[in-house]
């Protein structure tokens, strides 16, 4: 194809790789620039919950997803016990961020994509063939905080275990390469400090969860795959933006969901061929933003309200003993609530 209207594409996330790497194997000229480093450490639970066939083979990601661990039964823990287990309706695949971003990243500059890293793009309103793919908007007041860090040697009771603590909660996933990636969302505590392969399991045993700390503590954790980030915010959105926003930029969605990158994912696929047209010539930016636009927030929006909506029965002492005792009784609709906050069901 000749691109006569070049794209250019801010933030190296899911969403700006999977983009680019796919607009520049369509013969886009295309370039992404990301604030930091690539690939790094990403405070992510790493399981990929809700990703479409359809997102997957428009974005040609099969490839990139090789070797992950494919996840489907997961058990919900409280109070020190199991409290609920059930099998997800589609596998998830587990891979680590470094190993997708690394795979993404190689395909974008062998497909002729330009890549300008440690770059941090100023915020100059629409411009024509912009996309912004820049992450969560973030709040630095918000009190949460994000860690991770992957387990060598850690055996788990299901491929997903979700622990419930005091002020947060964390998950364990199996990742590639027999790895265990372990994440959690937590209340800020200023009394904890370290560095942070430290920090997540202080967390977690500050939450209660001491336990669990202890597996982890025992599980071989590889400090170099540590990562925090803080000023966490799940109700701003960019719906009335003037430009075209993907991604966690667009609205990031609760972290216990494990459904953000194939959201993510799903805006990029929604977005290719709108830009793939704006780019030889064959539409204008207006159409072509306006087009995008509607895609995604049709995508995503209800997916986004029972997300947010449910989050808060995750975290708050009360709600949380509302939501096991609707366990603990067998009446917690499950199924119902899955496919509420990750759309229609894509039985493999
Ligand atoms: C604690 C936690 C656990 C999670 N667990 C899961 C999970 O298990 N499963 C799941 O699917 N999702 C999970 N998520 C959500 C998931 O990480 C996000 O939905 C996903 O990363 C979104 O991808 P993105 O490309 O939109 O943004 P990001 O991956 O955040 O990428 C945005 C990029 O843009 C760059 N950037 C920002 N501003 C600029 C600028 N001005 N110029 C250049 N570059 C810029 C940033 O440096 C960053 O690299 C979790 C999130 C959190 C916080």
């Amino acid at each position: 194809m000749s691109s006569t209207h070049p794209i250019s594409i801010v933030g190296g996330g899911l969403a700006g790789l999977a983009l680019g790497a796919a607009l520049a194997r369509a013969g886009v000229a295309v370039t992404l620039c990301e604030a930091g480093r690539l690939p790094r450490p990403r405070v992510c639970g790493e399981f990929i919950s809700g990703l479409k066939p359809a997102t997957l083979a428009r974005l040609g990601l099969a490839p990139h997803l090789r070797g992950a661990a494919m996840n489907r039964s997961t058990g919900w823990h409280a109070g020190g016990r199991l409290r609920w287990a059930a099998e997800l309706p589609e596998a998830a695949p587990g891979l680590s961020r470094m190993t997708l971003e690394a795979r993404l990243l190689e395909d974008f500059v062998v497909a002729g994509g330009e890549l300008r890293l440690n770059f941090r793009a100023p915020d100059s309103g629409d411009v024509p063939g912009q996309v912004w793919a820049a992450g969560r908007r973030a709040d630095a007041s918000s009190p949460w905080l994000g860690l991770k860090i992957h387990c060598r040697n850690l055996a788990l009771d299901h491929d997903l275990e979700l622990h419930l603590g005091r002020g947060g909660y964390v998950g364990a996933a199996r990742i590639e390469d027999g790895r265990v990636n372990i994440c959690g969302l937590f209340r800020v505590r200023p009394e904890l400090r370290g560095p942070r392969e430290e920090l997540l399991p202080a967390y977690i045993a500050a939450c209660g969860l001491d336990k669990f700390a202890a597996r982890i503590a025992q599980g071989d954790p590889d400090p170099a795959s540590a990562a925090a980030v803080s000023g966490l915010d799940f109700t701003r959105t960019g719906f009335n933006d003037d430009r075209v926003s993907l991604g966690d930029h667009l609205a990031a969605t609760p972290p216990y969901t494990g459904h953000g990158m194939a959201l993510a994912l799903e805006h990029a696929a929604a977005a290719l061929s709108p830009l793939v047209a704006y780019a030889s010539g064959g539409k204008n930016w207006p159409e072509t933003t306006r087009e995008i636009r509607a895609a995604v927030a049709t995508q995503s929006g209800t997916r986004l309200r029972w997300a947010r909506t449910l989050h808060p029965w995750l975290l708050h002492p009360v709600k949380q003993s509302l939501l096991l005792a609707l366990a603990d009784t067998r009446l917690l609709p499950f199924k119902f609530l899955y496919q509420a906050t990750h759309g229609e069901s894509v039985a493999a």
